[in-house]
């Protein structure tokens, strides 16, 4: 499956990543809530974080929530505003999001989570990701090494907010064809 690790390619991890600050983003409890995603919004993600290696790709992820979790069907690349520090932040363009949000209106999808890449770093979430994330939200993280998709990985705020838990990723069969 495709949203699962290549084992064939060594993700290098930083030092920070194994810091108590970032040791203490990560909730290791389970949860029963699923990211079911299909494969274009994969392609899509994998397309867009691959093309702007080494910088930080970021989009919206669109779909609907219930209490089983989230469906995916759509990831809709947006520009990464951070210029300055694009190799490992991202900011992504508010006025992106309204205009999805409102064509969205009414249609019965939503935006229902964010995406961005981790160049050369595992696809696990850092303080920054956690200051800046939304309750109800899904977060997937691309990892990218070397120009291609290594790891794709979900997550979301705990129900005290103040973890990510980790998100099972399952294929989402297309529809409508
Ligand atoms: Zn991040």
């Amino acid at each position: 499956m495709q949203v699962s690790h290549n084992p064939n390619m060594h993700i290098p991890e930083p030092e920070r990543f194994r810091s108590r600050p970032y040791l203490d983003v990560l909730d290791k409890n389970s949860t029963t809530q699923r990211c079911r995603i299909n494969n274009d919004a994969i392609h899509a993600m994998h397309a867009s974080a691959a093309r702007h290696y080494p910088l930080e790709a970021c989009g919206l992820l669109i779909g609907r929530m219930d209490a089983q979790g989230w469906f995916i069907d759509e990831a809709r690349e947006v520009a990464n505003l951070n210029d300055e520090r694009a190799a490992d932040r991202f900011i992504l363009d508010p006025q992106a999001y309204q205009k999805t949000d409102r064509q969205l209106a009414g249609s019965g999808r939503e935006i229902v989570g964010i995406y961005h890449s981790h160049p050369d770093c595992p696809a696990k979430p850092s303080p920054t990701d956690l200051a800046a994330a939304w309750d109800g939200f899904a977060y997937i993280i691309v990892s990218t090494c070397n120009g291609v998709a290594a790891d794709t990985r979900c997550w979301a705020l705990n129900e005290t907010g103040e973890r990510f838990l980790s998100i099972n990723m399952q294929d989402l069969p297309a529809t409508g064809d």
